[in-house]
Formats: structure tokens, C-alpha cells, sequence
């Protein structure tokens, strides 16, 4: 209606109107058109009709689409060019710097590709190009772009990576569709690539840069026998390859029960009994040995093996809770580390209810330690799943504290506040504000990694509530726990 009425205008005012508008063949298809109106007038300077010429401009339209397909498209294989690769790439680098992710880029080229020229034809050589370019397609997704460079150089832009390691995963993809040979003619052709990864940020803050430098790490490639990949830096190569090592035996590890829990006490600063304590997961890999939470947990996270894993932690730890008490031994508060990723589960209340119910478990003797990143993501269903946990009559902690929130029973000071104290004055001073804005708050603190008797009094004489560290007891296997308790007596609800 708009466009309309200012054609209209114009009419009137100027007496004329030219322009692009979509009309309607007899036969109900659309086309573009260029219309000319002009108003003839009588004597009286009144408009008495108008003249409209109009021509049919669909070539036109399609011969600069034409235009500006062959300036962006590869003629051969209809893939994207340099040109419009490039402007991808700006893009996606623009994308990738506002929300803080990465990209990588993959420059690919095939192995001995003169040789098939050379002694097939181009002809085939041609066709080799093609198909290899509608493979590529196939391996990875509709938000990348794959576009040849020219000869035999294919490059391949992933913008949404959730890791510099993910594009090892989709170059492994790569070479296992180029594993099976080309049918081309009467010839069965094997072809294999050599891929140079370049990850932003790391390898370069813009475009030429990242171009540059997987194209380096693709020669690294050829040189290291062809048929694989590399990263433009071996730190991450090594990285890579000891990741996707860990990963894989992660897949085992529930499977071949290498993992445990261990448990570590936790006491009431002021009469020195024990309240509580938290369930700690270890992994005793066969080859590897003992593999620190550390390392393993974000893995866990990535590939998504924490929920399988989490679950079972909380049924274990539920377990162990009842069945310290059914042999009659003091109640004890269980605290389970939540990942970030359990989370945002949209179940996790069920699954903790699920636990619960498994091993007979009591919610008060439960509590979850949350960390502050998770709360501060904000959303409906993360508030929503607080209240239900809470609702449930489950303890919830935030663990590695810096901000404080209401609904939860304590604060836990992160260790390396405790590390340095009471020397570090700096450190003193952090301490000491967070245990009185808790106190503020209405929160109880505990302390974590307490090692020395100077840092217990130094917590207790400013009011800190809890501690957990060497100082008094390390993780445990579940049956020293056992002990402890029989000879402890009493242990309370940390928070009453
Ligand atoms: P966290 O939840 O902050 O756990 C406390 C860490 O401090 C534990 O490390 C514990 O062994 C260590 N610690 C306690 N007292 C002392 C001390 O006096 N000195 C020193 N130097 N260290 C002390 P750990 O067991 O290596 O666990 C590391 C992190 O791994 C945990 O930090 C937690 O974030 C994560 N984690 C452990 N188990 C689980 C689990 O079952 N699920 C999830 N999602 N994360 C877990
Ligand atoms: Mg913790
Ligand atoms: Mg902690």
C-alpha cells in the first residue's frame, strides 16, 4: 500500500513515474517489469490519462544474478570462490570476536592431483574436482562453507566451533569421505587430502592471517606422509591428539567402573565436628593412572559424558549417604559438584529426585554445590529448577564463591583465597570482606583448602563457619569415611 501511494504522489506532483515492480503474467507467473507512467492532461492541466509503458526485465535480472554468481562461484564446481570465502570470513572472524567463540579454517589439497592430470586428462581431472567438492559438502554442515581456491585447493570455513579441538573431529570426517575412491569413467580413482588447520583467535586475528597460516600447517601436513591433518601450531597438535586419547577412554570409563568417589570431611570451625562431607569423582585410568578432575571434567563437558557421569555420581553418593546411615552411623551431609552442563538439563530436578528415591536418601542430608557462572546465565528454566530443588528440601551451595546469592545455605570460599593466608594481605582482605558480607546476607562460609593451623584460626576468628582441607582431613575412599564417623559421633547438618 505504501509503494502505491507514493507512486501516486509522485504522479500528481511530477506528472511521471518510472521503477521495478513484480506484475503477473495471464498464465499467473510473477515477473519483474520497468514501467514508465506518464500523465497526459487536458486544457485545464487536469490528468486525464496516463500512459504506461512498461518492458520485461526477468533477463536482465537474471543475467546480473548470472554476473554476480561468477564473480563469487568457482565455474567449475559451483563452490564459493576466494572472493566470497573472504567475505564469509570477515563476517564470521566480526561473529566469532563479539561473542568471544572461535572458528578454524581448514585449507585442504590433494595429494599428487598433477598425477592424475598429467596422465588421465584434464578431463578427468575436472571431474575429480567436482566430486570431491560435493563430498566435502556432505561432511560437514549447512553453516559451513566449503569453496575451492583454484587447482586443487579447497577451503573450508567452520564459523560455529565450540572448541579448537571440534575441527580435528570434522577434518578426521573429511578424510574418511575422501577414503573411498571416485568413480570416474571407467577409472576407480583413490585421492587423498592434506588438511592445515588455523584456529581464530590463536592463529591469527584476521583473515589473511588465518589463510596464511593453514596453508602452512596443510605443507606440514604433506610433509608428515600426506593422507592427514594438522594444527598451524604442534602445541595444539600435541593438545589435540592427547584430548581425543583422553576422550575415547573417557567413553569406557562408566563402563569399565574405573570411576570413584571419594569423599572429603567437612568440619564446624568452633567445636571442630565433623558435618559433612563432599563426594569428589577420580578416575583411576588402567595406562594412565589416576587423571585429575581437572583435566577430565571439562572433556566430560564437551562431549556431553558429564550427564551420564553426573548421574551416576549422584546416585553414588546418594547410595553411600543411606548407607552410612542404615548401619547406624551419624547422618552426614553428601555435597555433589554440579556441572554446569547438568544444569541446563532441563530435567535435573527429576534426575536428583530419581537419586533420591534409589537409594532412600532424605533431600536434607543432600546438597548440590552450584557455581556462580551457572547462576549468572540467566533464563526461566534455571530459576525455575532452583526453586524445585529447593522446594525438594535439597541444600544448595555455590561453590569457587565471588557474588552472593540468597537461596542458597553457605558460601564456599575458593581455595586460592585461603592458599596465601593470613601472610597475603590482599587475600586477607577478600576473605575477611566475604565472610561478613555473607554474614550480611545471612549465609554461613566455608572455607576451602585449609592447610595450616594459622589459616584455621585466622578463618574462625573472623566468623567463618566450615572449613575442608589437609589440614584435617584429605579425600577418601568411602570406608575411612566409614571409620571416621564411628569414632567421630555426632555429626550435624552443617546449616542446622
Ligand atoms: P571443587 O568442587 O572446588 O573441589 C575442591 C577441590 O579442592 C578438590 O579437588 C579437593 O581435593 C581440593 N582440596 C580440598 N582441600 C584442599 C587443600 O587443603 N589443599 C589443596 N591443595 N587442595 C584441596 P579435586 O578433587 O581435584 O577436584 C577438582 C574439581 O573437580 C572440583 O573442585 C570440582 O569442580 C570438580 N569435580 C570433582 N568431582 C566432581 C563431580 O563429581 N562432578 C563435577 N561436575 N565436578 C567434579
Ligand atoms: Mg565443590
Ligand atoms: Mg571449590
Amino acid at each position: 500500500a505504501d509503494f502505491y501511494r507514493q507512486m501516486w504522489h509522485q504522479l500528481r506532483d511530477t506528472g511521471a513515474w518510472s521503477g521495478e515492480i513484480w506484475n503477473r503474467r495471464k498464465d499467473g507467473s510473477l515477473y519483474p517489469e520497468w514501467l514508465n507512467i506518464s500523465s497526459v492532461r487536458d486544457e485545464g492541466g487536469q490528468a486525464s490519462h496516463y500512459i504506461a509503458a512498461f518492458s520485461d526485465i526477468t533477463e536482465r535480472k537474471a543475467a546480473e544474478a548470472q554476473v554476480r554468481h561468477l564473480a563469487e562461484y568457482d565455474a567449475l564446481t559451483n563452490l564459493p570462490n576466494r572472493v566470497l570465502l573472504q567475505d564469509r570470513l570477515g563476517q564470521a572472524i566480526a561473529a566469532a570476536r563479539r561473542a568471544g567463540s572461535c572458528l578454524a579454517l581448514l585449507f585442504l589439497d590433494l595429494d599428487r592431483f598433477k598425477n592424475i592430470n598429467d596422465s588421465l586428462g584434464h578431463t578427468v581431472g575436472d571431474q575429480v574436482l567436482c566430486q570431491v567438492g560435493e563430498r566435502l559438502l556432505t561432511a560437514v554442515r549447512a553453516s559451513d562453507t566449503v569453496s575451492r581456491l583454484g587447482g586443487d585447493e579447497f577451503v573450508l570455513l567452520l564459523p560455529q566451533l565450540e572448541s579448537p579441538a571440534q575441527a580435528a573431529s570434522v577434518a578426521e570426517k573429511l578424510l574418511h569421505t575422501l577414503a573411498t575412491p571416485l568413480a570416474i569413467d571407467d577409472y576407480e580413482l583413490a585421492v587423498t587430502p592434506s588438511i592445515g588447520i588455523a584456529v581464530f583467535p590463536e592463529d591469527g586475528e584476521d583473515g589473511d592471517t588465518l589463510l596464511k597460516n593453514a596453508d602452512a600447517a596443510m605443507y606440514v601436513a604433506k610433509e608428515s606422509g600426506r593422507n592427514n591433518y594438522q594444527y598451524f601450531t604442534a602445541a595444539m597438535n600435541a593438545r589435540v591428539s592427547q584430548r581425543l586419547l583422553l576422550e575415547n577412554n573417557l567413553r569406557q570409563a562408566l563402563a569399565r567402573q574405573e570411576l570413584a568417589l571419594h569423599y572429603q570431611p567437612q568440619y564446624d570451625l568452633h567445636s571442630g565436628t565433623l558435618v559433612g562431607c563432599e563426594a569428589l569423582l577420580r578416575w583411576r585410568q588402567p595406562e594412565q593412572g589416576l587423571i585429575p578432575p581437572d583435566r577430565f571434567i571439562p572433556v566430560a563437558e564437551e562431549t556431553g559424558l558429564i550427564l551420564p557421569i553426573g548421574q551416576w555420581v549422584l546416585r553414588e553418593a546418594c547410595r553411600q549417604a543411606q548407607a552410612w546411615q542404615d548401619a547406624g552411623l551419624p547422618p552426614l551431609v553428601v555435597a555433589v559438584n554440579i556441572s554446569a552442563v547438568q544444569f541446563r538439563q532441563a530435567n535435573l530436578a527429576a534426575l536428583v529426585q530419581e537419586a533420591l528415591a534409589a537409594s532412600g536418601l532424605s533431600p536434607c542430608w543432600l546438597e548440590l554445590e552450584l557455581t556462580e557462572s551457572m547462576l549468572m546465565e540467566d533464563g526461566e528454566r534455571h530459576t525455575q529448577t532452583l526453586a524445585q530443588l529447593k522446594a525438594m528440601g535439597i541444600r544448595l551451595a555455590l561453590d569457587d564463591f565471588g557474588t552472593g546469592y540468597s537461596s542458597l545455605a553457605y558460601l564456599k570460599i575458593d581455595r586460592s583465597f585461603i592458599r596465601d593466608l593470613p601472610q597475603d594481605a590482599e587475600d586477607a582482605a577478600i576473605t575477611t570482606a566475604i565472610i561478613g558480607m555473607a554474614r550480611d546476607l545471612g549465609l554461613e562460609t566455608l572455607a576451602e583448602g585449609v592447610e595450616t593451623e594459622q589459616q584455621w584460626s585466622f578463618l574462625a576468628e573472623r566468623g567463618c563457619a566450615q572449613m575442608q582441607g589437609f589440614l584435617r582431613a584429605r579425600p577418601m575412599p568411602a570406608d575411612e569415611i566409614t571409620a571416621l564417623l564411628g569414632r567421630h559421633g555426632s555429626a550435624t547438618p552443617a546449616n542446622g
